[in-house]
């Protein structure tokens, strides 16, 4: 995929990063975008150590439709149009319901449902030019599932994935897929954090014991998946929910 360009948005920490990390080994020129300048910047230079290519587009909010669009444009300048995009940025949380005020269920969705719609706007032109085009959003196992203390959050992760199906309807004739990948139990930051804050109800290593491959997931897992279908090889599969989760979820 020398030569092609991936955008990456959440890149700076936990599933993005291990995803840019993989896309960028493939050749893809990677654009590395989060909300954290700081943490962008980094992953950028543990890529470019390695002789791939990336950027950092750091002070990005995803849920800004015209800092997306600017983004976007730089993306464009700097590394060339965008033709892969993977939709990975987002928040969790923990409330009960009658707890979750309108600005909590206002901010997860904007974030984890609309960022993907402003995304996605933004770079569906490139591909179409191209006529070709990867579209893999990162949902979550907990929209399959359902979790108590996460009705916010499940929603906005659930329209990610009637999103998807409906954006691969509407853009395959145009050799673009879309596809959604549901995490379950990943072991990054934002998992930690909620352990830390008695959210998870367990331990990571008590959930570990009753996941049947008895491990929690490493980000690369997701990686690895996400990287296959942006590659070549999946291009007769779209509008696919494809579960990591460790078989926690079947
Ligand atoms: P993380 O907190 O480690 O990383 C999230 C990244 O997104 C951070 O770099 C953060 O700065 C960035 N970000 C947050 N808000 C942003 C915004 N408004 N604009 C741009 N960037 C923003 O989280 P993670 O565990 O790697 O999660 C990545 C994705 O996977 C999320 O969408 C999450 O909902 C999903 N997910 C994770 C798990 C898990 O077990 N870790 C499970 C299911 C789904």
């Amino acid at each position: 995929m020398t030569g092609t360009t991936a955008i990456v948005t959440g890149g700076g920490s936990g599933i993005g990063r291990a995803i840019c990390h993989r896309l960028a080994a493939a050749g893809f020129a990677t654009a590395v975008v989060d909300l954290n300048a700081d943490s962008a910047k980094k992953v950028v230079e543990e890529i470019t150590g390695k002789g791939h290519t990336a950027a950092a587009f750091g002070d990005v909010d995803v849920s800004d439709r015209f800092l997306v669009e600017a983004a976007v444009e730089r993306v464009r300048d700097t590394l060339g149009p965008p033709l892969v995009l993977v939709n990975n940025a987002g928040i969790t949380g923990f409330k009960k319901f009658l707890h979750i005020t309108d600005d909590v269920w206002d901010r997860t969705l904007a974030i984890n449902l609309s960022g993907p719609f402003f995304t996605c706007q933004a770079v569906v032109p490139d591909m179409i030019d191209a006529g070709w085009g990867r579209i893999v959003n990162i949902s979550s196992s907990s929209a399959q599932s359902g979790q108590q203390y996460m009705a916010h959050y499940v929603a906005s992760k659930a329209g990610l994935i009637g999103f998807t199906k409906s954006l691969a309807l509407e853009l395959g004739p145009q050799g673009i897929t879309v596809n959604t990948i549901p995490p379950g139990f990943v072991d990054t930051p934002m998992l930690r954090a909620s352990e830390e804050h008695g959210l998870l109800g367990g331990s990571v290593d008590e959930h570990a014991d009753r996941t049947p491959v008895r491990r929690p997931g490493r980000p690369d897992d997701i990686a690895a998946a996400c990287a296959f279908l942006c590659s070549e090889d999946a291009g007769y599969i779209t509008g696919q929910v494809i579960g990591v989760n460790g078989g926690r979820n079947t």
